[in-house]
C-alpha cells in the first residue's frame, strides 16, 4: 500500500533553497522506493517572506505547516535584514513558527562519521563511534519561566531576574519523547539535571524516574550537568540518548555537535504532541558568504530528511537508506568544500545531490 503525506518545504534563504533541490530530489527517490508518495507545498519564510510579504512568518505559512503531515526547513537570515527591528527579523520568523506549532521537543543528534573522524578537535580514540542523541526541551525551563526581568530593589540597586520553572505535564511529555527516542536508538537514556542543588531539577528526575516503569526496556541513568559537560568530552561514547531541559540542552546539544566537527553536516528536529507536524532543518544557518556558488554542503539538509522520516513519518527503513547512502557518497570519497580534505574530490552541492542520487539508484 502507498503512504500519503504532505510536507510543507520551507527553503528559506542564502544556501536554501540549493540545498532544499538536493534534498527533495532525495526524498522523491527514496520514497518511490518505499512505497512513499510526498505532495510538497512550498512557502515562505525569514528574508525572503519579509521581502515579498513584509513579515517574516505570513499566516499562510503557518497555515500551510499546520495542515501538512511534517515541515522541511533549510534556513533563514542574511546581512540584508541584520538591521530591522527584532520583530519584523527573519529569526522572529523562526520563533514564530516553533510557537505556531507547540514544538516542544528539539532532537539534536552527534555522530561522528568515520570519514569526517579528522574533522573533530578530539582524539580519533576518543571520538571514534560516537552516536548521540540530545534531546533537548523547547519552550520550557528558564528562558521562559516567570518573574524574569530587570527590576530596582528596595535600596534602588539594578536586579536582574530570570526563573527556571517547569510543571510535571512539561516534563512527563519530553520524558516521553526521551524514552520513546532511546527506544529507537540503543536503549539507554541519560537525564541531566542539577538536582542535588535546584528544586526544580528534584522534580524532573522524580518524574523521569516515575515515567521509566513505563519503559521497562530502557535504561536509566541520570547525570548532573557539569558532570555531564564533562564526560561528554572525557568519554563520549558512553552516551545515546540524553534528554534535558532548556537551558542544559542548549549548552549540551552544542558541546555535543561539536565533537563532530562539521556543521554542514549536522540535522535536527523539533517535534510537538503527536500527530502535529514537526519541523526538520540543518543546525547550520543560511551561509550567506557562499550562497548561490554551487559551495554549500547539502549532507545536513538530506540527513534531516532521514529524520523527518524516522521521527516524524515513523518510516524508518526509508531513513536509513538516506543515512546510509550519505555514507557511501563519503566512502567514494565525494565532499563540498567544507569537509574537503587532501586527495578527496570536491564536487559542490548539485554534485554532491547527483552523487547520492546514484547511489541510491545502485
Ligand atoms: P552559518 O551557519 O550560516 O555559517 C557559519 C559558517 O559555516 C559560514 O562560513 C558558512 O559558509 C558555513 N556553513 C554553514 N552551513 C554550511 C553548509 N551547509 N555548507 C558549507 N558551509 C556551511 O552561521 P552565521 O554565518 O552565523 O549566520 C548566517 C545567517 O544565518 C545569519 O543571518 C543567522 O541569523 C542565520 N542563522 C540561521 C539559522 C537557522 O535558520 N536555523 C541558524 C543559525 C544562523
Amino acid at each position: 500500500m502507498i503512504e500519503q503525506y504532505r510536507i510543507t518545504l520551507l527553503p528559506g534563504d542564502g544556501i536554501g533553497s540549493e540545498i532544499m533541490a538536493v534534498a527533495v530530489d532525495v526524498l522523491e527517490l527514496v520514497g518511490k522506493q518505499h512505497q512513499l508518495e510526498f505532495t510538497f507545498e512550498s512557502a515562505l519564510i525569514g528574508g525572503a517572506a519579509i521581502d515579498e510579504t513584509g513579515e517574516p512568518l505570513p499566516a499562510e505559512t503557518l497555515e500551510a505547516c499546520r495542515r501538512s503531515d511534517a515541515v522541511l526547513l533549510a534556513a533563514i537570515g542574511g546581512y540584508k535584514w541584520d538591521n530591522l527591528p527584532r520583530s519584523q527579523r527573519p529569526e522572529t520568523g523562526l520563533l514564530g513558527l516553533r510557537s505556531g506549532l507547540g514544538l516542544f521537543a528539539n532532537l539534536r543528534p552527534a555522530t561522528i562519521l568515520p570519514q569526517l573522524i579528522d574533522a573533530s578537535s578530539l582524539k580519533k580514540e576518543v571520538v571514534e563511534g560516537v552516536d548521540i542523541m540530545v534531546v533537548r526541551e523547547l519552550t520550557g525551563g528558564v528562558y521562559f519561566g516567570k518573574p524574569k526581568g530587570i527590576f530596582e530593589t528596595e535600596t534602588g540597586e539594578q536586579r536582574g531576574v530570570n526563573t527556571m520553572a517547569y510543571t510535571a505535564s512539561e516534563i512527563d511529555r519530553i520524558a516521553k519523547v526521551g524514552f520513546e527516542t532511546a527506544q529507537k536508538r540503543k536503549g539507554r537514556l541519560c537525564s541531566v539535571d542539577k538536582a542535588n542543588v535546584l528544586d526544580v531539577s528534584q522534580l524532573w528526575r522524580d518524574r523521569i524516574e516515575a515515567m521509566a516503569t513505563n519503559y521497562p526496556n530502557v535504561e536509566l541513568s541520570h547525570l548532573y550537568v557539569d558532570n555531564a559537560a564533562m564526560q561528554l568530552v572525557r568519554a563520549p561514547k558512553q552516551f545515546d540518548t540524553i534528554v534535558t531541559g532548556n537551558l542544559f540542552g542548549d549548552i549540551l546539544s552544542d558541546a555535543a555537535a561539536m565533537l563532530t566537527g562539521s556543521i554542514g553536516m549536522l540535522p535536527s528536529a523539533s517535534l510537538g504532541e503527536a500527530g502535529s507536524p514537526g519541523v526538520f532543518e540543518p543546525v547550520h544557518g543560511s551561509a550567506p558568504d557562499i550562497a548561490g556558488q554551487d559551495k554549500a554542503n547539502p549532507l545536513a539538509q538530506v540527513l534531516s530528511v532521514a529524520m523527518m522520516l524516522r521521527y516524524g513519518l515513523n518510516q524508518p527503513q526509508a531513513a536509513n537508506k538516506i543515512a546510509t547512502a550519505v555514507t557511501k557518497v563519503l566512502d567514494l570519497g565525494y565532499r563540498t568544500g567544507d569537509i574537503m580534505s587532501s586527495g578527496m574530490t570536491d564536487v559542490g552541492c548539485k554534485g554532491m545531490g547527483e552523487a547520492l542520487i546514484k547511489v541510491l539508484e545502485e
